[in-house]
């Protein structure tokens, strides 16, 4: 800096938040580059990213405290001389666009684009440090336009499909939702509203062809919450198991007379003394044709299960059933059993068909307890000795520990190696098979509504489903659409549209009219941030090659299942492509806890909301984002207090206060080496704030507990301030006077000084680039090396420690670290402070705690 600048420069003795923070908002956006990657670096990369927001219209806290984790994070590895990919853009295609565009009479993109104008601007205002030239948004053609092109490419490959099938129906949302958006049997968007089921013409990607790979790979993400894989884990769901077919008793040999069922003990079957139906097995609507009262009761079952699945816990259903009276075979041993139809079994579930085997399962024992059916036991507790046969089980005995009886050519057999036997009678015979199955199903995309990428399909009378060349593409979304009436995909009433030409046979075509489900835009977004201007492929793969895998991801823990598995799906099928080399799509990922206020999540009808725009006039940006970061440790739930901010505040009005008083930096002592051998104070502070660097680096690659780090740092700028200030007491016992500041070589203070800006860059950036301009630095803060710590500098040599008397503080006094008892006792007893409070007094008590504190207790 020129010394002309110098003396322009502002320097106020307040901290003034508001005039900070415009000088750098205005300064940052002079340098759209400021944040840019750089091409063809040699530096290592690092990508970091933060889960993209829905444009909603207003960021709100919890998107504050997740954008200042990544912000910290970014800046902490720009300062590391990283790489750095730190992009932002926005998921806004969707639902509550198209609801709130019919509720403010707004067309859905102009109520979008104004949206992603608002939050841009929030962000660019908090500070946070994006690289906006590879924005991307997922509602503008440049963009959706590869969805479809991925969506063609998943068509070759026989991974999308369209099949008629039953799905969730939210009356609200006048759509389907996928398994992932059914929350306790009610819309994830609308909790009051119960999802219903239709049946319709779907589209559908094939990711169960996955599934195996999803669950496998989730043991090579070691840097993912457990919580997350377990829940992914339970997802899909796999169980190992066979399918058997019960033949309908006096049944002709048809593909519906039969009821498969899915059992993963095989080896119990013998046991077997019931099938049991789904209320909404296709089989038991033939099953109760001419018998209204037992339709009925169906009915009242169906009725049950629905009430349970609201309830949230289907598990914890009482257990109710109705006999149809008809018969199936047991194609082990030809036995007759009784077709019941059960409230507990549930359609979506395996095959909607259960063998039950009272004596060895829980469930089944119970329903059998209650309807008196027979209880036949087949498995016993395996013995030593194999004479030994009169060994009675506890029943239900449900474990693999046992041995086979009344099993027919099977009894004897340990139940293991019953299971593989049993498991190849079944297919020899060809009425059963060993198979796994997952609760995970594919993934049905098609939505019936107006705000969305269009789904690239046509219909010909001639030639049926034909896709939309590639060179076609984009199919663009009309504006002007009626979106207000309900019933049917809105794009159906726009001719325009739907009228198209077959390419294949010339003729007239109508266009598929329902969009894709939004996770669709979230399942790719990042690998199109490393090449966001492409118009002739979805990126570049060398590029991806460079950046991927995400180094570290950033999100609520609330997408653990929705867009973490299908993002990596598409990863998935983009490796098989040839487009990816990674496996996997993010490296590490970190889930932020929940912000509440008041002990409840914020809610428009709790009244309880915290508006960041409220938090940065009143507080500054600063002290908002960094109060996210100190409240508590991030992965935590944040139960926010205004009072917190304004502690903030304070802190950084200290920080400012202390950097504005002692900074001179056109003293040449200013820039002078630290002296080698500090002792007394110097070296205490010295020591002090070598062990805060090493604190805060340790923890940036560590637990990512900010708030200790920075109460680290708040340590050293009170310790740092209160020596400069001349208010320790130790450095002259004898006289009482309070040592100066200039015990502190002035080198030593300005290195102290340029450290704590340099520690708080990742907070708090706005002041921190005004301090370091008062420092005189040169060059970019952004980019400045992070500072390192001396290890022998910051090991402890000696320690203060204060001494009390009669419970006041009286003095402190200095001694190595370690010193036993005694060493401090003696130290304690010459301090002349101390000696002076306790002459002609005499000593009834006097407690060391090494380390701590000595306490004198007189009279
Ligand atoms: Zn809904
Ligand atoms: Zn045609």
């Amino acid at each position: 800096m020129s010394q002309d600048e110098q003396t322009t420069m502002v320097r106020e003795d307040r901290y003034d938040a508001q005039r900070i923070e415009t000088k750098w908002f205005e300064r940052w956006q002079q340098d759209p580059s400021l944040y840019a990657a750089e091409p063809n670096s040699t530096k290592p990369k690092y990508y970091v990213l933060e889960m993209l927001p829905y444009p909603s219209g207003a960021l709100h806290m919890g998107h504050v405290r997740n954008y200042a984790i990544g912000d910290a994070l970014a800046r902490f590895m720009w300062m590391n001389g990283y790489n750095v990919l730190h992009p932002m853009g926005w998921d806004s295609f969707g639902l509550p666009a198209e609801n709130a565009a019919i509720a403010n009479n707004t067309p859905p993109r102009e109520w979008t684009l104004r949206n992603i104008a608002n939050m841009r601007a929030q962000m660019k205002r908090l500070g946070f440090g994006y690289d906006w030239s590879r924005e991307v948004t997922t509602c503008l053609p440049e963009y959706y336009r590869w969805n479809q092109w991925f969506f063609l490419k998943l068509y070759e490959k026989g991974l999308a499909y369209r099949k008629k099938s039953r799905v969730n129906w939210c009356p609200k949302c006048c759509t389907v939702l996928a398994n992932e958006q059914v929350v306790n049997g009610r819309c994830w968007r609308h909790e009051d509203t119960l999802v219903e089921q239709r049946e319709l013409e779907q589209w559908f990607l094939r990711i169960t062809q996955y599934a195996e790979e999803l669950l496998r790979d989730l043991d090579r993400l070691p840097d993912w919450p457990e919580k997350v894989r377990t829940m992914q884990r339970n997802w899909i769901g796999r169980s190992e198991g066979t399918l058997v077919d019960f033949k309908l008793d006096g049944a002709t040999d048809s593909p519906d007379s039969k009821i498969t069922v899915f059992t993963t003990r095989i080896d119990t079957i013998y046991g077997a003394t019931s099938v049991q139906l789904a209320p909404q097995h296709p089989l038991v609507a033939r099953l109760t044709r001419n018998n209204d009262p037992l339709r009925a009761q169906v009915e009242q079952l169906i009725a049950e299960q629905r009430k349970a699945k609201e309830v949230g816990d289907i598990g914890a259903i009482e257990k109710h059933g109705v006999n149809t009276h008809h018969f199936a075979l047991n194609p082990y041993n030809g036995e007759r059993v009784p077709i019941w139809v059960a409230n507990y079994i549930l359609m979506d579930y395996g095959t909607g068909a259960i063998m039950s085997v009272p004596a060895h399962d829980e469930r089944d024992y119970e329903f059998a307890r209650k309807y008196s059916l027979p209880i036949r036991i087949v498995i016993v507790p395996r013995t030593v000795d194999p004479e030994e046969t009169s060994v009675e089980p506890t029943l239900p005995f449900t474990t693999m520990e046992g041995t086979l009886v009344n099993s027919g050519p099977f009894t004897g057999l340990d139940c293991e190696e019953a299971i593989k036997k049993m498991s190849e009678h079944a297919e020899k015979k060809g009425f059963g098979k060993a198979t796994t199955t997952y609760r995970l199903k594919d993934w049905g995309i098609s939505r019936q509504r107006y705000w969305g990428t269009p789904i690239p399909m046509l219909y010909c009378e001639k030639d049926g489903i034909v896709p939309v060349p590639e060179k076609d593409l984009p199919v663009i979304l009309p504006d002007n659409v009626d979106i207000t009436l309900t019933g049917g995909s809105p794009l159906g009433r726009v001719p325009e549209f739907v009228n198209a030409t077959c390419p294949k046979c010339g003729g007239p075509a109508r266009r598929e009219t329902d969009t894709m489900d939004t996770f669709v835009d979230s399942s790719w977004y990042f690998y199109r941030y490393t090449d966001p201007h492409n118009d002739q492929a979805p990126f570049d793969s060398k590029t991806v090659g460079y950046w991927f895998p995400i180094d570290q991801y950033i999100g609520g823990v609330e997408h653990a299942i929705l867009h973490l598995i299908y993002s990596r799906f598409w990863t998935k099928f983009m490796r098989d492509m040839g487009l990816v080399k990674n496996d996997e799509p993010v490296e590490r990922l970190f889930t932020q806890g929940m912000i509440i206020k008041g002990g409840a999540k914020m809610s428009k009808s709790l009244g309880n909301i915290v508006s960041p725009d409220e938090m940065i006039a009143r507080y500054g940006a600063d002290s908002t984002r960094m109060y996210t970061l100190f409240a508590t440790s991030p992965d935590r739930e944040l139960d926010w207090q205004d009072e917190g901010v304004e502690g903030i505040q304070r802190f950084l009005g200290k920080v400012y206060r202390f950097v504005e008083g002692n900074a001179c930096p056109q003293d040449q002592d200013w820039h002078k080496a630290v002296p080698a051998h500090l002792t007394g104070s110097a070296r205490r502070l010295q020591r002090k704030f070598h062990q805060t660097i090493k604190r805060v680096s340790d923890d940036f690659q560590g637990r990512w507990h900010f708030n200790t780090c920075i109460s680290a740092v708040m340590e050293l700028v009170n310790d740092a301030t209160r020596r400069a200030l001349g208010s320790v007491p130790t450095q002259n016992p004898v006289t009482g006077d309070p040592a100066r500041g200039d015990e502190i070589p002035l080198a030593l203070l300005a290195d102290v000084q340029r450290n704590i800006v340099l520690l708080l860059a990742p907070f708090a950036p706005h002041i921190a680039h005004e301090l370091w301009e008062m420092l005189g630095e040169e060059g970019s803060l952004l980019r400045a090396p992070w500072p390192t710590y001396d290890p022998a500098l910051a090991k402890e040599d000696e320690i203060e420690i204060p001494v009390q008397i009669n419970g006041k503080l009286r003095g402190l006094i200095v001694v190595p670290v370690d010193s036993a008892k005694e060493v401090i006792q003696d130290g304690a007893l010459a301090n002349e402070k101390v000696k002076a409070a306790i002459t002609g007094k005499q000593i009834v008590k006097l407690i060391v705690v090494p380390g701590k504190l000595v306490n004198i207790v007189v009279r």
